[in-house]
Order: structure tokens, then sequence, then C-alpha cells
């Protein structure tokens, strides 16, 4: 036991710290699920699993309770394994070594679980515990959550008997979430032809850096601004004017992320490279005076690039830069049931150039089913407009928050 077994509330911490001893990583959730089956039997409650390894245990009413509406208690069982460049550990085979960091407990080196460890500690605590008076329980602890949610899509039908379930897996303490939306990956795709740039070409690197980013879900009504967007707005106003020619472009790492950083790599006539630096020096101020409440660090560079002069052809970076300029990206529609809440929005997180293909991702949220889809409709036309391929992947469906539980 580690010193964190003693902190307050203790059933809960000491269920933390036990958690934390026995490896958890997404897809290797067997040994701490067989702990916990092994646990559950001993205090002689019903355990079961269904096939795709997701563990449910019930809990009977206490006495004067079996009337009440059931309720479902819901982790993960997996965690994040990250760890520091210098530490030197196995997340499939080593335990997770926490400590109390002044008011704070961390892992040294890695990550340390508590999403959803602490989830599932509270809900084994309850299920220890005593004195609690509740109706009819059950602890659904699902697999895989944060590399694929296969346990979640893999759910027994019709296995869990209560009516409310509660999550433990939000953001914030001390608050409850109602409702959750759902959401679909989208990706339009170009293939596109490239042909060597005749003489008195010179190459250059356009750079947007210092955005703040933050979660395509959490900040997105934030202002924060879309690195791939801005390269996109400047290459769209200033093309023709250049004589400009793009040689690749990408921004971003992942969907989710608001991207903070996107570049494009153009080629203009030698005598308009000068022009080009002001011209990007202009939009900086621009941005400033537009973006700098929130933005406060925004930093856009020109630099002299040696990538081969070998351009996309003027029809394909039309269609390309046009796209990434009218492509949707923020929030689309604020919740009409509870205020200051997003309803829908998409976040366009990533742009690759690979070979003769050029993509961009995005990820679509809301929280109905019919919002999602009319922001993929929309993504879908302006695919069909500019000649690109469009896929839809991974959605997943809305929980549209109910105000009122009867
Ligand atoms: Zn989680």
């Amino acid at each position: 036991m580690s010193e964190i077994s003693q902190l307050s509330p203790q059933p809960v911490w000491q269920f933390f710290d036990k958690i934390c001893s026995i490896p958890h990583p997404s897809k290797h959730e067997e040994q701490l699920a067989q702990y916990i089956i092994g646990w559950a039997e001993g205090e002689g409650l019903e355990v079961e699993r269904d096939d795709t390894g997701n563990v449910l245990i019930r809990k009977p009413a206490t006495s004067g309770m079996e009337n009440h509406k059931g309720v479902v208690l819901q982790a993960h069982i997996d965690m994040v394994p990250q760890k520091n460049e210098d530490t030197i550990h196995d997340f499939t085979k080593d335990p997770i070594r926490p400590y109390i960091d002044g008011e704070w407990v961390t892992a040294e080196g890695t990550t340390l679980g508590s999403d959803n460890g602490m989830g599932m500690a509270a809900c084994l605590a309850v299920l220890a515990d005593k004195d609690i008076a509740h109706g009819p329980l059950e602890v659904l602890l699902t697999i895989d959550e944060e590399a694929g949610m296969t346990g979640a899509f893999g759910l027994k039908a019709n296995w869990l008997k209560g009516d409310i379930l509660l999550n433990t897996d939000s953001e914030q303490e001390g608050e409850v979430y109602m409702g959750c939306a759902g959401g679909v990956d989208a990706s339009l795709a170009f293939t596109v032809e490239k042909a060597e740039l005749a003489e008195g070409y010179v190459a250059a690197r356009l750079q947007v850096k210092g955005l703040k980013g933050g979660h395509s879900g959490c900040d997105i009504h934030t202002g924060r601004s879309n690195a791939n967007k801005l390269v996109g707005r400047f290459l769209a106003a200033h093309v023709d004017e250049l004589g400009l020619r793009l040689l690749g472009i990408g921004g971003g790492t992942l969907r989710n992320a608001i991207p903070r950083e996107a570049f494009a790599d153009v080629a203009v006539p030698t005598a308009q490279r000068e022009k080009l630096e002001t011209l990007f020096a202009e939009y900086l101020s621009v941005l400033n005076a537009e973006l700098g409440a929130v933005e406060t660090s925004l930093d856009l560079s020109v630099t002299d690039s040696n990538a081969p002069l070998i351009a996309l052809s003027n029809s394909d970076q039309a269609r390309i830069i046009a796209t990434i300029n009218a492509c949707p990206n923020g929030v689309i529609r604020m919740s009409d049931d509870i205020e200051g809440v997003v309803e829908t929005s998409l976040n366009l997180g990533v742009i690759t150039t690979e070979g003769n293909t050029i993509t961009l991702l995005c990820l679509i949220r809301s929280l109905t089913d019919t919002g999602r889809q009319s922001v993929e409709s929309m993504l879908a036309s302006l695919a069909e407009l500019a000649g690109a391929a469009s896929s839809f992947t991974g959605a997943y469906p809305a929980g549209n928050p109910m105000p009122t539980l009867k």
C-alpha cells in the first residue's frame, strides 16, 4: 500500500491505491478485471461478464428501498498509458506509483490513471459499504474506453436492469453532466496532380503558431482560433495577387484538438517574395486586432524553404484553398435547453499532405443526432462542390439531456 491509501475518504482511496498496483492500460484490462471480480464474489455480490469483457456487479437494495428505481454506476476499467521520455515503465507489467504532491495526488513519471480509476474506486466503495441506503444497484465497468470504446459499443443488449445511469467519467469535480454529445469523424480527401514549376520561383514556408488550442468539445465556444482556418484564409485572399503556388499544406495533430499550428509550403515568383512577407505581416496585424483578446501569443512567420519546387496544379490548389476557407468550423448552434451549452460544433482539426493526397479531417459533435447529420450533410456538399471524396466514420449517438427525471 502507498501513502495515498491513508487519504480521506479512505475506502475510495484504498480501492484507488489497489487499482494503481494492477496494470490496466487500454486493451490490457484483464488482470484488473479479474481482481475486481474476485473481490466482488468474495463480498457475496452477483457478478456477470458479457462477451466483450465488460463487468457487471449487482448489489440488492437495502431494506425498505426495494421499490426505488435501480441505479447503474458506470466507470471504465482502462487508463491512458503515457510516460515521460526518461521513465522506464512497462504499462502491461509495472504498477503505477502514486504519491502525494502538496494538494495533489500524482504518479512517478507516468499518467496516474485517475481517469477513470477514481470513478471505479468510488463505485467499488459504494458496493463495499454496509451503511449507505440504496435501491437496486448495479456497477458496470466497461473496457477500452480510451482506445476505441469497444466495451461500450459491444455492451450486451438488455443487460442492465436499472433506469438511471450515473457515469463517473466527467471532467469537473462537483459537477454533474446530463446528456452527452454524439460525434463523427469526417474526412475530405483530394487527389491532386503535381508538376515541377518553371524557372523563376522561390519556395517559402508560411507558418501560423502560438495559438491557444484546446479541446474541440470543451473549448470550442471560447473564441480560440483554428490555425488551419487562418492559413486557408490568407491563401484564399492573396493567391492571385502573389501568383502563389501551393507545394503542400498541413496543420494540427488530432481531430479533437483545436489546431495550434499550421503551415503552407508555397512558391512565389522571385519578384513577389518580399510582398509575401509584407502581406503576411499585415495579416498578423489584422489577426491581432481581431483575435488578440483571446489569442495573445499569435506568431506568424515566413521562412525560406528548400522544398522541391513541385506544385499542385492551378485547379487543384484552387479547390483545396477554397475548401479550407469555406469549411464550416466552430460552434454551429447553441442549446435551447441549457444556457451556455453548445449543441452542435465541428473542428477542422487536421490537414495533411501525403504524396498526391491532401486530406482534411474534422470532428463533428452534437447533442442531437440530426444536428450531427446536418453538419455531415454540409461537409458532404462542400466535398461535392470541391471534387473531394468525403467519408464519415466512427459515429456515436448523442445522449440528449433530459432536464426532468420522473
Ligand atoms: Zn475516462
